[in-house]
């Protein structure tokens, strides 16, 4: 046996830049220069060095960026104005004094240049290129811009793509998937009007700046209303102020004439010095961000102690107005936007850990998302445990204590546990360890902040807290500064001897499910099964005292004595695709849970056996109000058997009537079919009260839905189904097939269907299709196409009226399906025009929702 290890050895290029830089506040411009140091580090030839050049993303319509926008369902930038579309224009460039031009790398995409070097770079020697650039700033887009009097500048320059032990990574910028660079240094002067703040990635050099700025910091926090402090004037002149930032692989700088600024030196205290923690704001959020200082603070102490130190001296977070919530992380300085006080500390929290997993430990953002995105948030999740311990379910996502059915008295793992079963359970789901792009939009939200930090958990819990602490100290002393791949993270139990790979093999490269199941009691012994896929561990509970076992098949047993209670990871610690399993109680007609009536449940709550009941008010004309009540499967997790069965009182014809729906869900194996669900449904309602005439269908069969794109926002369903109901104008039962298929591409900018339809009762078979599609103008203004088609193939003496094509959409007597809710059903057009009830139509056959009489 031979062990094969990898073939390429590491090593890291240093890309140093020194910036000239000036900005034109009326013009919405950047002018500069910029020299960089290339050092080749790796043991290759070098003849060409990809450039980033992603100012270029906001050039048109036809960019990456542009199309991964309209893949993310927003046509924004699609429809946006000039002052949107940008550019960077790179003159004047020389290699080691040499005029050289940057090429078109590949066809058609503009925000990767490659740059043919004059002569070979040749293993540890170094180039410097130097070029001139201007950049027109878009209105704010996608972490760039300008709005109002502020500016956001990232990704704002020309920038070498990593060269790695993989080779070259160039990449599109793109709103979804971040970025992967070279680690340097960064000197950045920037010339800008006097009265314009700086907040910027780094160390500020220039004395006299620096002391204007504390003045200023330090009257900030003296004065009570800070929008009456200016103190930077108005004065247009031009300033230049320096900025150094060591071993970052980016730079980004923020200015505006309005911030409010706060300086407050933090102690880190495992590293026994001060960092400087600065808050950026503007006055109208002056409440918001009061103790935007500490929560910087207290993020940068804990991780130094969790992870490792923070090497810099100043750690920064800009208020921006990118969006409704959120923000994005760059070296030092972080940039958010906040709707209340707990979101501002999260998103704080969780863009200051960003220095560590993409800052420090440099992973392919772009292709590991789970990795920086994932660690950050089991981070931030740790930031709350720390500073609000016992933060239940409900708090953790809306920051409010609510406690509905017990939700709140849970760990708010379970949420993000949730939101990866769902996709399971509706067959869409995907591993987390894809390169993003070929992610689904949802899919890439789940496994990169949301699957991982359970999964993390886990491992800190199967290793324990100060294993899993002392092994992320190592790894941080080994890697940090460097670009982290999946496989170095399988060496992180550098301390244990426990094996970790049902972690990486489990949770992140496949989606393999873990469900374990406590089956019950034989003897002496709790027997525990694994249902699951995962060979993850099992965390057990017996009674008081908890075991920790190595993932395994089949079943296993454990001794018991007097213990009542068994549950399986209460605490929310690992992933388990069906907690309904996870509990057992020993005793006489003992429920494996405690048995609730939930009123309006929409979740369940695992550790109970939850009855949800809802009381519901149902109107029809006939009918009158109808109280009833409401019996569920609630829908979060989705289950395979569901049912919703709801009985009603009818005031006016004092009849039980009703709705119920049975449905089972079936995933098969496979690229082609997502679900098959076999369903019963029926409903019965009134049709005449003096009479006491009523209608019941029962319907019958399959609906498919098919896989699609994950890309794409796309719907591909066949129902096929037998109804039997009650006709409508002759008292009998009919029996009729229907075949109906529909295609659907939810695109926001032309977005279409196609509906095929084919019916068959008693003297008739008919089909129709329907096409409808929107043709956008603008974001507003669009052309709404529907076109719509009826052949019958067949046709007997038995066939009447009621199942004629028309070129207005039926009426509640038309409706022989019974599929839609008809407030009155009973009500003409044609005979009782000036009856409200009469004027509902569903917007079938010809669509007109005006009587006529064809
Ligand atoms: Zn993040």
């Amino acid at each position: 046996m031979s062990f094969c290890a990898s073939a390429q050895s590491v090593f890291q290029q240093k890309v140093n830049h020194k910036i000239n830089v000036e900005l034109d506040t009326n013009q919405k411009k950047l002018l500069g220069s910029i020299k960089t140091t290339y050092i080749n580090n790796s043991p290759d030839t070098l003849s060409f060095i990809y450039y980033h050049l992603w100012p270029n993303a906001y050039k048109d319509t036809e960019t990456s960026y542009a199309k991964q926008q309209i893949l993310l369902q927003n046509a924004n930038f699609y429809f946006s104005k000039s002052e949107y579309k940008v550019s960077i224009e790179c003159v004047n460039i020389q290699v080691n004094s040499v005029e050289s031009e940057l090429k078109e790398a590949f066809s058609g995409i503009d925000d990767i240049k490659l740059l043919p070097l004059p002569e070979d770079l040749f293993p540890g020697d170094t180039i410097i290129i130097s070029m001139d650039f201007s950049v027109s700033i878009p209105v704010l887009t996608s972490r760039m811009g300008w709005r109002n009097n502020d500016f956001c500048l990232t990704q704002w320059y020309p920038k070498p793509a990593v060269y790695d032990q993989y080779g070259w990574h160039p990449m599109s910028y793109l709103d979804m998937g971040e970025f992967y660079s070279e680690f340097g240094d960064f000197e950045v002067s920037i010339s800008l009007p006097d009265n314009y703040i700086v907040a910027a990635s780094g160390d500020l050099t220039s004395r006299k700046e620096l002391h204007r700025l504390e003045d200023y910091a330090e009257l900030c926090k003296s004065s009570k209303y800070k929008e009456n402090i200016r103190a930077y004037g108005d004065s247009t002149k031009m300033k230049t102020v320096n900025y150094v930032c060591t071993n970052v692989h980016d730079f980004a700088w923020f200015t505006s004439p309005d911030f409010v600024v706060e300086m407050e030196p933090f102690f880190i205290s495992s590293q026994d010095k001060y960092v400087r923690c600065w808050a950026f704001y503007n006055k109208e959020n002056a409440d918001l961000w009061d103790d935007a200082t500490k929560y910087i603070g207290q993020t940068v102490n804990m991780m130094s102690y969790e992870v490792g130190s923070y090497p810099y001296n100043n750690c920064s977070a800009v208020d921006a107005p990118l969006g409704a919530g959120g923000g994005m992380e760059y070296p030092t300085i972080t940039v958010v936007t906040a709707i209340d006080k707990y979101s501002l500390e999260r998103v704080i929290a969780h863009e200051v850990i960003h220095n560590w997993f993409y800052g420090m430990l440099a992973s392919n953002e772009r292709n590991n998302s789970w990795i920086d995105e994932g660690f950050t948030s089991f981070y931030e999740s740790k930031y709350f445990d720390r500073y609000y311990p016992n933060l239940g379910m409900i708090s953790e996502l809306i920051g409010k204590d609510v406690n509905i059915h017990g939700l709140n008295e849970i760990s708010g793992r379970f949420s993000k546990e949730l939101a990866w079963s769902y996709f399971i359970s509706e067959n869409i789901d995907q591993p987390a360890g894809l390169n993003s792009e070929e992610m689904s939009p949802l899919n890439y939200f789940i496994l990169s902040y949301y699957k991982p930090v359970v999964a993390i958990y886990s491992l800190e819990k199967y290793l324990g807290e100060e294993l899993f602490r002392k092994n992320m100290n190592s790894f941080y002393n080994i890697y940090h500064h460097t670009h982290i791949y999946p496989e170095d993270l399988r060496s992180f139990n550098l301390h244990g001897v426990q094996d970790i790979s049902w972690f990486f093999d489990d949770f992140i490269l496949e989606n393999n499910y873990p469900d374990y199941k406590i089956c019950g009691i034989k003897k002496d012994s709790l027997i525990v099964k694994n249902k699951g896929e995962s060979l993850s561990p099992l965390f057990l509970n017996i009674g008081d005292s908890s075991v920790i076992v190595d993932g395994f098949e089949g079943s296993r047993s454990y001794a018991i004595n007097n213990e009542k209670e068994f549950s399986i990871d209460p605490d929310f610690r690992t992933l388990d695709l069906n907690r309904r399993n996870n509990y057992f109680r020993k005793g006489f007609l003992k429920c494996r849970r405690p048995v609730k009536l939930s009123l309006f449940n929409i979740v369940d709550n695992p550790k109970y056996f939850q009855i949800p009941i809802a009381p519901i008010v149902t109107y029809n004309s006939t009918d009158g109000w109808s109280p009833g009540i409401m019996f569920y499967t609630s829908p979060l997790p989705k289950k395979k058997f569901e049912f919703q069965l709801l009985p009603v009182w009818g005031t006016k014809t004092n009849m039980l009537n009703g709705y119920a729906n049975f449905s089972v869900f079936i995933h098969p194996a496979g690229k082609t079919l997502r679900e098959i669900e076999p369903f019963v449904s029926g409903r019965k309602f009134g049709l005449d009260d003096e009479t006491g005439s009523y209608f019941y269908k029962v319907s019958s069969g399959l609906k498919i839905k098919f896989q699609t794109d994950v890309h794409k926002n796309l719907e591909s369903e066949l129902l096929v189904r037998n109804i039997s109901a009650s006709d409508y104008y002759f008292d009998t039962l009919k029996n009729y097939q229907q075949i109906k298929y529909r295609y659907a591409d939810y695109n926001p900018i032309n977005p279409w269907s196609i509906d095929l339809d084919i019916q068959n009762g008693i003297g008739f078979t008919k089909m129709s299709a329907e096409y409808k599609q929107f043709i956008s103008y603008n974001k507003r203004i669009g052309l709404s196409i529907r076109i719509f088609a009826g052949k019958f193939l067949y046709s007997s003496d038995e066939y009447y009226g009621n199942y004629n094509f028309r070129l207005y959409g039926n009426t509640g007597s038309q409706d022989y399906f019974y599929d839609h809710l008809f407030l009155g059903r009973n009500e003409d057009i044609r005979t009782s025009p000036q009856n409200i009830w009469a004027h509902q139509f569903i917007r079938n056959d010809g669509g007109f929702t005006l009587y006529s009489p064809y």
